[in-house]
Order: C-alpha cells, then sequence, then structure tokens
C-alpha cells in the first residue's frame, strides 16, 4: 500500500520551528517509501484564524523544499489554489462532508445532541475541578432520544453534538514511537463533534479528513496523544480503517520546557529572514529527534529522504540548540559556492556594494558568519574609519611606536605603486616593509591596522586594504600620518 501522509496546520499566523518538524517528517517518510505527502489546512476554529497565514505557511514550507503533493499551493500571482483529487484541503470547505458522517452517527446512536448551556457546563467543570476529578460532561443529555432532539433543534434551540463513548471499553493502539498506548474509555471525555457555529471539531474532522485523503500514517506532536483514543473510537464507529500514528516528541527550549512563542524564537520566516539557509534549518531540524545512523551532522535533503524512518524517532524531547544550528548554518555558507552565495547574501546587504566588491568581502568574512544578515555588521567592520580623538590607552600606544612615521610613509609609497590592489599582493607590500625597515610583529601591522579601521582587531588586514581600495587606503594612512 502507497504510504500517505499529511501536514495538517491550523492558520493561526506562521509556522512554527516544531510545525516545520512535522512537516518535515510527514514529507521525508513520504518520500522514503515512494508515497504522498498532503498539506490540509485545518480552518474549523474561525476565531483563531489570522489573515494572510495560510499563504505564509506555503512560503515557508516552500522555502524549506518541502513540496507537497496536494493540498493548497501558490501560482505565479502567490495565490492560493488547490491541487488534487481528495480536496478540498481546507476543513472550512468540507462541511457538508462531515455533515453527513455526524447524521450517520446520530442515526446509530453513537452521538447525541447536546442542549447543555454554557453556564451549566461552565458550574458542571467547577465543581468537577473542586472535588479534584478530571473535567468532563456529565452526560445530561445522552438519553435525550433523537426524535425529541431533532424536534429541539427545529425549534431553534442552541446544540452541539456529541460523541457517545462504550461504557468501560480499553481502547488501545500501537503508536509506532511511544509502543501500545491503552486507555479506558472512563477516562475520555464525551468530545464536542459540532459545535454550536455549526463548524466541527478537529477531532471529527481530522478523522473524516483523514480517512477521505487516504491519510495512512499519521504522524504529529506528541500533544495530540490523548486526543487519539477518541480518534480510535471514530474509526471504529464509522467502519474505517485506521492509519498509523506516531506522535513526535516536544521541541524543547535549553530550560527544557516546550518551545513556546513567548519565550522563544519558534516563527520559521523570522529564522529565513535572519538569513539561515533553508536547507540548513531543514538539516538541523530533521535532527531534532532524529539522528542519522552514521552519526552525521550534515546531510542534504536527499541524503534526509534516503535514510529517514519513522521507527528511529526518539522519544524524549528534543532541545532546541541555537549554537548547533548556527554551527550547521555556519557550515553551509562556508562550502558554499562563491556565486551562490554572493546571489543568496545579496538580498541581505545594505550597504551599496558591487558584486565584485561583494565578492572579495564574502571571501574574507565567510568564516565568521553565523547567519547572512551578520553581513551588514561585517561590511561596517571592514569599512569602519578610525576616531583619532576616541583612541584608548592601547590605540594610543600603538600610535606612539617609534617606527610609525616610516612605516605609514613606505606603506602610501608601495601602495600607490600597486597597479593590482589583491589581497595577496597588499600581504607583500606589508612583507616587503618588514624586510626593508626591519619593523615587524605588533608594531608592523598594527599601526597600519589602526590606521585603516581605528580597531586592534579584525578581519585580515591585506584583504580589508584590498577591498577599501587603494586611494581610500592611502588617504587614510595619510590622515593617521597627520596624527603622529
Ligand atoms: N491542526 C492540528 C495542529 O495544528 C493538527 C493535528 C494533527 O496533525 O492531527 O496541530
Amino acid at each position: 500500500m502507497k504510504t500517505v501522509t499529511r501536514f495538517a496546520p491550523s492558520p493561526t499566523g506562521y509556522l512554527h520551528i516544531g510545525g516545520l518538524r512535522t512537516a518535515l517528517y510527514c514529507y521525508l517518510y513520504a518520500r522514503h517509501n515512494g508515497g504522498k505527502y498532503i498539506l490540509r489546512i485545518e480552518d474549523t476554529d474561525q476565531n483563531r484564524y489570522v489573515e494572510g497565514s495560510v499563504e505564509n505557511l506555503i512560503n515557508s514550507l516552500l522555502t524549506c523544499g518541502i513540496i507537497n503533493d496536494e493540498g493548497p499551493k501558490l501560482n505565479e500571482k502567490n495565490e492560493v489554489i488547490q491541487v488534487g483529487e481528495s480536496g478540498p484541503y481546507f476543513q472550512s470547505q468540507r462541511l457538508e462532508i462531515y455533515k453527513k458522517y455526524l447524521d450517520k452517527l446520530l442515526e446509530e446512536g453513537k452521538a447525541y445532541y447536546c442542549f447543555c448551556s454554557k453556564e451549566r457546563l461552565e458550574s458542571l467543570r467547577k465543581e468537577q475541578m473542586e472535588n479534584n476529578l478530571t473535567p468532563k460532561y456529565d452526560g445530561k443529555c445522552r438519553d435525550i432520544s433523537l426524535t425529541d432532539a431533532r424536534k429541539r433543534v427545529a425549534n431553534g434551540e442552541e446544540y452541539v453534538i456529541r460523541l457517545k463513548l462504550p461504557e468501560d471499553k480499553d481502547i488501545i493502539f500501537e503508536d509506532v514511537i511511544r509502543g501500545e498506548v491503552s486507555i479506558n474509555t472512563a477516562d475520555i471525555d464525551e468530545q464536542v463533534l459540532l459545535k454550536a457555529d455549526g463548524f466541527p471539531t478537529y477531532h471529527f474532522a481530522v478523522v473524516i479528513d483523514d480517512h477521505f485523503m487516504g491519510v495512512n500514517c499519521v504522524i504529529r506532536g506528541e500533544e495530540w496523544l490523548v486526543s487519539t483514543p477518541k480518534h480510535i473510537i471514530l474509526y471504529d464507529y464509522l467502519g474505517f480503517d485506521k492509519p498509523k500514528f506516531a506522535h513526535l516528541p516536544s521541541v524543547l527550549n535549553k530550560n527544557k520546557k516546550k518551545l513556546s512563542k513567548r519565550h522563544d524564537s519558534v516563527a520559521v520566516e523570522d529564522f529565513l529572514q535572519k538569513g539561515y539557509l533553508p536547507e540548513a534549518l531543514v538539516n538541523y531540524i530533521a535532527m531534532l529527534g532524529w539522528s542519522s545512523k552514521e552519526g552525521k551532522d550534515i546531510m542534504s535533503m536527499e541524503e534526509l529522504i534516503e535514510e529517514f524512518d519513522l521507527k528511529d524517532v526518539n522519544k524524549a524531547g528534543a532541545v532546541f540548540d541555537i549554537e548547533k544550528l548556527n554551527w550547521v548554518n555556519s557550515h553551509y555558507i562556508k562550502e558554499m559556492d562563491s556565486e551562490e552565495l554572493l546571489k543568496r547574501v545579496k538580498p541581505f546587504v545594505k550597504r551599496d556594494t558591487d558584486d565584485e566588491t561583494l565578492k572579495m568581502i564574502l571571501d574574507l568574512v565567510k568564516e565568521k558568519m553565523e547567519y547572512l544578515s551578520q553581513i551588514n555588521e561585517l561590511i561596517d567592520e571592514i569599512y569602519m574609519e578610525a576616531q583619532f580623538d576616541n583612541f584608548g590607552e592601547e590605540e594610543k600606544e600603538v600610535m606612539e611606536i617609534e617606527t610609525n612615521s616610516v612605516l605609514f610613509e613606505k606603506m602610501v609609497t608601495l601602495l600607490s605603486e600597486l597597479e593590482d590592489v589583491t589581497q595577496e599582493n597588499v600581504f607583500k607590500c606589508i612583507k616587503s616593509i618588514q624586510k626593508s625597515e626591519k619593523i615587524k610583529g605588533k608594531a608592523l601591522y598594527m599601526p597600519i591596522r589602526i590606521a585603516i579601521n581605528g580597531v586592534m582587531h579584525g578581519s585580515d588586514l591585506a584583504g580589508i586594504i584590498a577591498i577599501l581600495g587603494k586611494d581610500e587606503a592611502v588617504r587614510r594612512l595619510k590622515e593617521a600620518m597627520k596624527q603622529i
């Protein structure tokens, strides 16, 4: 049987790092098995809907190379279109389908109308909490006959539809990651399936949709594990084949708490906007709860597809470690072909810089970059000018070295004579001064660096001079000469 997975986010804003991992695992598992990966939008909670979030979600997934076979996609005009034969892929567009199966459950006595008011449910809940009981519905409307209930509905009474549970029955299922899970129906609530606003709840819609979309492997966050028994009951009631379930461990922050938008950076788009490369992000995220058998840290999407298996996913929560992500990202930056790196970094560069110069800058600083937007600080460092009036003790001391006037003068002459101001040629100039004037070590490099940038440390000095160019470097050296 062909593997069919799905990622089913709710459009409440942006793609969460944990969501990216779920989507990635769904994608990898489907591709590894030559199957199909669907994207479905779970928008039954109209109150939580955020304008533009579907486009956002699709964009982030697309950028990361997690391409769905079916479901919503964006066309050239950036409009959402739907592709595939088991749509619509927005739950809000499937209300007819849900209604049909709710009617069936009602007819068969597997679901019932409930007319309890919000106030009653609230006071019931309060009472149960006060008595240290798990809050759940007490079944007051359970035995209202369907005919009576339908009359009340026809009279305009407000209602919801609830799942009717078998009494004292163990619901047992096998989770690919967690093993056997068993729960008694006494510990399950008679879940609302249809809300008063006419929309189904997630619990009902998810079962119907997974079934009709042919999903046979449900991969999702472990927060849904406790809901799965309700889903199992629905599968059985409706006579549907059950999919395989895999509940992924939570993504934790460094305090071992679940990653949350209040305390942590969690939006994939923010990481992309900072200049984390999509392939590096995917590579790192794949390792949150899974690892390659050979212990590889750097893996392309193709390699991940080749090696990924759900049964190798850990049970324990996975800590999102920004240092490790930075390491992975900087690895990709260092290894990247220079033309490609130039193309990727350009959108981040604020200073007006031509391609030739930008390439020289990248060669000089790419080792230091953890993410692409850092390019701006690094460029600023290169172009920074000495503020002679504001020098500290260390800088002043360097400016007082006796050999400085010879050094600066010589440097000006050699640079002015230089036809091709490359890093290598500038380096040769400095070396030749070392030889001819016998100036070495601290007395050689430090004063030039101070004259050029006004600081004690930075990227390779010859490289910086080559980027600034002959005229600018000479001007700065002459300026320094005036100070001594
Ligand atoms: N809409 C749910 C969520 O946003 C999906 C849960 C599931 O995959 O079944 O987490």
